[in-house]
């Protein structure tokens, strides 16, 4: 019998997370003896408005539970109805994004199903035993705890870029589309309005991330991160300790508790490479550290170590890019 590994699709703004497409992705490659299966919930007639996201995922399966009710995220009704396909679906294996919606709804659904849950996970493995390997930051971050689940499904919701989103050649999946009765559910929410932020740029998602920690010494060294960043065309980042200081806004802290990211370049400035910064950029195709202390921990994970004052080399990219 093959085992199967249900993804909870979310969408938002008529597109689907980005998590949910690197859970697909990173479940397709790393665990070949699993059949891959999606699940969202929509209040739309059909799904064709994702086609082209859909295709690309390679999923082996994919549900589409669609009722009106639907178009606004409901963590209660949400998880009846997830819960329902779990009973249906049978998975061993059931993920999803840790987003503001999946952090909601990801408890509900354990407490509802009384199963365990292994949530904000960085790395998910699958072992010898066809066991899931849920790995997190835990005591604050100073060690990374692996967890195997004693219930089933294993479930665990993951972090937005702890993998990457690898797009496999177009094909739909097998569709099993359902118009859900949700009368016989029971929901204790009602969603009285909705109020969606403005959509704001993914920085994130940028080939080229420079980012600057304490090193810089002053805000007014840190702002030649972001004309650096214009020349470029790169986007700005900040360690928690800029962002303690005042010198850059949480929004582009990078880390356990910022962002994950994955880019082609991240340019780390004055940065010493704490665990809980690294985990951000374990997925960074090349990582550039400029560092006054050659025995900085960065410098042993950098692919290109620069043993120098950060403010005088960025100065001087600015200076040749200007000129
Ligand atoms: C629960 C928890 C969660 C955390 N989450 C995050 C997180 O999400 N993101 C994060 O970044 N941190 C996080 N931290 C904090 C983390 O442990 C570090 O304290 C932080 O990353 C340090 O930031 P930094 O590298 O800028 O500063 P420092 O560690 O002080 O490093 C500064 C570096 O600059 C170098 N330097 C000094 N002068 C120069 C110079 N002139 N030129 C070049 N280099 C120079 C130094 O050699 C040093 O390596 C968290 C901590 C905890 C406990």
């Amino acid at each position: 019998m093959t085992e199967k590994v249900l993804v909870y699709l979310e969408i938002n703004n008529n597109k689907l997370e980005k998590v949910s497409k690197e859970i697909v992705s990173h479940s397709k490659h790393n665990f070949p003896d699993f059949e891959v299966i999606g699940l969202l919930l929509t209040d739309k007639a059909d799904v064709s408005f994702l086609s082209e996201d859909i295709s690309k995922l390679g999923l082996d399966k994919l549900f589409v539970a669609a009722n009106n009710a639907f178009a606004d995220f409901n963590s209660s009704l949400f998880a009846n109805t997830v819960a329902s396909y779990i009973g249906e679906i049978c998975p061993d294996v059931l993920l999803m994004g840790a987003t503001s919606d999946g952090r909601e709804l990801a408890p509900r659904l354990a407490s509802k199903l009384n199963i365990g849950l292994t949530a904000d996970c960085t790395d998910l493995k699958i072992d010898e035993n066809k066991t899931l390997l849920a790995t997190r930051p835990t005591y604050g971050g100073k060690m990374m705890a692996t967890i195997i689940s004693k219930t089933k499904p294993s479930f665990a919701t993951v972090r937005q870029g702890a993998f990457k989103f690898k797009p496999v050649s177009l094909v739909m999946p097998e569709i099993i589309y359902r118009n859900d009765d949700i009368n016989g559910l029971t929901c204790y929410v009602d969603v009285i309005s909705t109020n969606i932020k403005p959509e704001i740029e993914d920085w994130t998602t940028s080939d080229i991330i420079i980012a600057g920690g304490l090193g810089l010494k002053s805000k007014e060294n840190f702002e030649l991160i972001y004309n650096l960043c214009d020349l470029i065309g790169a986007k700005p980042a900040a360690s928690r300790a800029a962002v303690e200081l005042g010198w850059a806004n949480q929004d582009i802290q990078v880390g356990q508790t910022g962002s994950s990211v994955a880019p082609k370049m991240y340019i780390a400035f004055g940065i010493s490479g704490a665990l809980q910064h690294m985990t951000g950029i374990s997925n960074a195709d090349k990582i550039i550290a400029v560092n006054i202390d050659e025995n900085a921990p960065i410098m042993a994970s950098a692919d290109i170590a620069i043993p120098a004052d950060a403010v005088t080399i960025i100065k001087s990219m600015i200076h040749k890019l200007s000129h």
